[in-house]
């Protein structure tokens, strides 16, 4: 290890929100779920824990989202690609 180069903490929502990116709908189940209420409550986060919305769950779906967003407009390294598959025509009857 390199003892010049200082240890960086994570962020807790940024590390949170990478791991929903990965989970296929997760974003979607909690923005579903975790939404405003009449009293400016979090729906999803429960009646005994009164939670203000938007609460954290919404923050890190968000940043889900954004990342997952990002990662469509990337192209996909030739390594990931099925051989054979046809590229550039899904959508098309
Ligand atoms: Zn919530």
């Amino acid at each position: 290890m390199n003892r010049d180069t200082p240890s960086v903490q994570p962020d807790p929502v940024e590390t949170a929100a990478w791991f929903v990116a990965g989970q296929p709908g997760s974003a979607d189940r909690l923005l579903g779920a975790h939404t405003w209420r009449a009293n400016g409550d979090c729906a999803g986060c429960g009646v005994h824990r009164p939670t203000r919305w938007p609460c954290a769950l919404v923050s890190i779906a968000r940043r889900a989202e954004h990342i997952n967003r990002e990662r469509s407009r990337r192209p996909v390294p030739d390594t990931h690609r099925v051989p054979g598959a046809l590229v550039g025509t899904a959508g098309t009857a």
